[in-house]
């Protein structure tokens, strides 16, 4: 055992000196080479052929200046990014994120667990990731449109459908994907299935939209079946207010689940009655249309604010984090257990900091889905919407939502296979490293050297 402590502390340190000033991507690769290392210790050819070095390198990133002109006349200068990270099993795929907080640390974080999240689906998806330090509150929406135009024109050059195909994430919603599918198709001159999440009469899936929420909650549906327990009358605890957020809260109240909290970067509402489908589809208008802030929640519907916190104390049997990354720290954790929450369902990427899971993971009692397993419902109706492209045609809306479905429960299973215990425990973030890892590692070995 400390055996393997040595090799991860000798492999973390290649990547810490490799990757200066990355703490995020650190955090990820940590979090993957804690359960890999010990799987590959009696797999030679896995080291002999050094797949977990090369599968933290990634194939490329391209860096870029985009400028655009807000709505003054002033000539305004952000940074583009696309972190091509593997493309073993499929071409690369990922979101695109519009947020200050961007940088490369975090864009090369969300592409490597991007691999892993990608290869759990089945389908066939390599892993990248792209973004902006451009922040989207507060602009036009002319404004928007010139910066996504801006973005595209230099992003055009490296992706295509059997190249690399992005989708949306935070600060990249139907708006945005609609601009930059637009630029795209009028600079390439082709009407191609490149980016994903698009709106339906432009070559869009049904369930895309509602696909990573929707997810989000089918995996904890599949995590509480196997314990034998269900959602139903679970008092939930979410936090964000965006796309995964809402149609996370959107699911649980249809199977019964009582949402009793939404977030935004400004606090988070408690609404102790619990919300409404009424009540969330004005959380929705708030956000997607009128761009509001959540607070405003309380002035018409009533419960409470609670400003610059996050939810995590309010008691709850079951736990969504859908915000952004490390919102779960170990006093979260803390809280969480305290109060004998069942289960978390990890809908934002990276949610959880080291600690926290470690706190988690002690507590045996927890069930504990990972992101790249637990929000992988995304990216695979993404990965739908690419095949409907290919056959030029639009599943049905019951068609997608039973291979959201199938998706998820075989994420579950194949979590369940590597990550069970000999006393039934499942250790789920385990079995999601394990089982994403494989199949890109095999197909790494078939390649040879490169
Ligand atoms: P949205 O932009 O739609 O919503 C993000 C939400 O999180 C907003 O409520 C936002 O608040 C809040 N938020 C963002 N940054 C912070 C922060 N630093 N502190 C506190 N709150 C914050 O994004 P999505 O819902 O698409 O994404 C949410 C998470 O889910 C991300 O981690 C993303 O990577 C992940 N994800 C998304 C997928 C998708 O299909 N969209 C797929 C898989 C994962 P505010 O309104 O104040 O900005």
């Amino acid at each position: 055992m400390s055996h393997q402590a040595d090799d991860l502390e000798q492999f973390m340190e290649g990547v810490r000196r490799r990757n200066p000033g990355e703490p995020e991507f650190h955090q990820a690769v940590h979090e993957v080479a804690m359960d890999i290392i010990p799987y590959i210790a009696d797999k030679q050819v896995y080291k002999d052929l050094m797949i977990l070095e090369r599968m933290t390198e990634p194939d490329r990133i391209v860096t870029f200046r985009v400028v655009w002109e807000d709505d003054n006349g002033n000539i305004r200068v952000n940074r583009g990014f696309r972190v091509q990270q593997n493309n073993a099993i499929g071409p690369y795929k990922g979101g695109i994120r519009f947020h200050p907080t961007v940088t490369q640390s975090v864009l090369k974080f969300l592409a490597f667990e991007q691999v892993f999240k990608n290869s759990l689906t089945g389908l066939p998806m390599g892993g990248g990731k792209g973004g902006s330090d451009f922040n989207p509150k507060g602009k036009s929406d002319a404004e928007v449109m010139r910066f996504c135009q801006a973005f595209m024109t230099e992003l055009s050059r490296h992706i295509g459908p059997d190249t690399d195909v992005p989708a949306g994430d935070i600060g990249v919603g139907a708006r945005e994907v609609g601009y930059m599918f637009g630029q795209y198709k009028r600079l390439m001159n082709r009407f191609e299935g490149v980016l994903t999440g698009k709106a339906l009469e432009f070559g869009g899936s049904r369930i895309r939209t509602e696909a990573t929420g929707y997810g989000v909650v089918y995996m904890m549906d599949n995590m509480l079946r196997h314990h034998g327990e269900s959602i139903e009358g679970k008092t939930c605890v979410v936090s964000g207010s965006g796309n995964v957020a809402t149609f996370c809260a959107e699911k649980l109240i249809e199977l019964g689940g009582k949402v009793v909290t939404l977030s935004d970067s400004g606090g988070f509402i408690h609404d102790p009655d619990g919300f409404t489908q009424e009540k969330l589809q004005w959380i929705m208008d708030l956000k997607n249309n009128r761009r509001g802030r959540i607070e405003e929640y309380v002035g018409e519907f009533g419960g409470t604010f609670h400003a610059g916190q996050r939810p995590w104390n309010v008691p709850c049997d079951l736990a969504f984090p859908c915000a952004t990354q490390n919102e779960i720290e170990l006093a979260d954790a803390e809280a969480l257990i305290k109060n004998g929450c069942r289960a978390i369902s990890e809908g934002a990427n990276m949610p959880s900091t080291p600690e926290a899971i470690h706190a988690i993971q002690a507590h045996r009692e927890l069930l504990h889905a990972p992101s790249k397993a637990a929000n992988a419902g995304g990216v695979g109706v993404s990965g739908l919407e690419m095949s409907q492209n290919s056959l030029r045609l639009q599943w049905t809306r019951e068609e997608v939502d039973e291979r959201l479905k199938g998706i998820i429960a075989g994420i579950h299973e194949q979590m369940v296979t590597y990550g069970t215990a000999a006393d039934g425990h499942v250790d789920y973030f385990k079995g999601a490293n394990i089982a994403g890892f494989n199949k890109v590692a095999s197909a790494m070995i078939a390649y040879g050297v490169m």
